[in-house]
């Protein structure tokens, strides 16, 4: 029977120096990284990407993590599972809007398999941990024979399925800072089918002032809407040093579909995830500011 992915030659570091060695011997052309394979074996099957070399990392324990402390922040190592992310005491006690997001992510098989660290290499526009990433500030560390380099969550995608790591880098961390006082994030994706890639999705970061009256800090990420995930910065804009009211949000809610660039697919069209965007923007924002009261 015909092979369905073509030969290469399956390489298995176990450190990440031997994995950088790995990556800088081989052209781009030529090799591919792979951690879970939920993303790549897919592209792989369908011939869109036919390496000669598989590098392997999944077997570089020192890059799976999870560790907290109130100065530092949490910081995730990038071949930390989804799964281990949904059921990680101190993320549902310091993040939960990274747990609640991962609950929704596909299905326990791949939330198993599949790592933080390749969702957002893979840089799909639809991706849920870079919507959350951006609204929580999160930072990205890269690594390469050359050292390290870290970006905001917000520059690491540049375009469909493009980031800003050099062939020879891994993604290696990811970094959100300890929350402000006052502070209540949320995430919503709306999907066709549960736990499937959303047509659109909301992160919305709010920090109220110390009388928990107006917003002193807001960050508004979204997906599925434009080449990569963004922030809708004139709606964030509207929010910043106001009292939330339902009626700002749907004004928000506006400026924000406003700001997306969406496409039409067979999935949805251009209107209807702006759409999605307006009423989405409302519904989590509303929800972000009562968590942000309850803080
Ligand atoms: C049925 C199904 C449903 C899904 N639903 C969702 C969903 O709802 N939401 C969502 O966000 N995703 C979803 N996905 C996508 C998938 O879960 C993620 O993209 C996956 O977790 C990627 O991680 P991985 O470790 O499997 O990466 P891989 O598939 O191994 O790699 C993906 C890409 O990232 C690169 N890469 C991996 N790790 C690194 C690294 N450390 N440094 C540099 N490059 C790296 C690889 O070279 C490759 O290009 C779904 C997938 C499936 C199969």
């Amino acid at each position: 029977m015909k092979n369905i992915i073509f030969d290469f030659e399956y390489l298995a570091p176990k450190t990440l120096e031997e994995a950088l060695t790995l990556l800088s011997q081989y052209d781009e052309e030529e090799c591919k990284v792979i951690a879970g394979g939920q993303s790549l074996l897919i592209l792989m099957r369908q011939r869109l990407i036919t390496p000669e070399y598989l590098i392997d990392i999944k077997g570089i324990s020192d890059l799976d993590y999870i560790k907290f402390d109130e100065k530092e922040g949490l910081k995730i190592g990038a071949l930390t599972t989804h799964r281990a992310i949904e059921k990680s005491p101190v993320i549902q006690k310091e993040f939960s809007v990274l747990s609640e997001m991962e609950q929704n992510l596909s299905n326990v098989e791949t939330r198993n398999w599949g790592t933080i660290g390749g969702d957002i290499a893979h840089a799909d526009p639809c991706g849920d941990p870079a919507v959350v990433l951006i609204a929580l500030n999160a930072k990205i560390k890269m690594t390469g024979s050359s050292g390290e380099r870290t970006v905001d969550a917000e520059d690491f995608t540049l375009d469909y399925f493009e980031t800003a790591l050099h062939h020879d880098e891994l993604l290696t961390e990811i970094q959100v800072p300890t929350l402000p006082p006052n502070t209540g994030v949320k995430f919503t994706k709306f999907s066709q089918i549960v736990g499937d890639l959303g047509l659109a999705s909301v992160a919305m970061l709010i920090t109220l002032d110390e009388n928990k009256e107006t917003c002193s800090d807001v960050r508004i990420a979204l997906g599925g809407v434009a080449i990569a995930p963004m922030r809708a910065k004139k709606a964030e804009d509207m929010l910043k040093g106001k009292k939330i009211s339902d009626a700002l949000l749907a004004e928000a809610g506006q400026v924000a579909s406003e700001e997306t660039s969406p496409t039409t697919d067979v999935q949805a069209s251009e209107e209807y995830r702006r759409d999605l965007i307006k009423v989405l923007v409302k519904r989590v924002g509303n929800e972000a500011l009562a968590r942000a009261k309850k803080a």
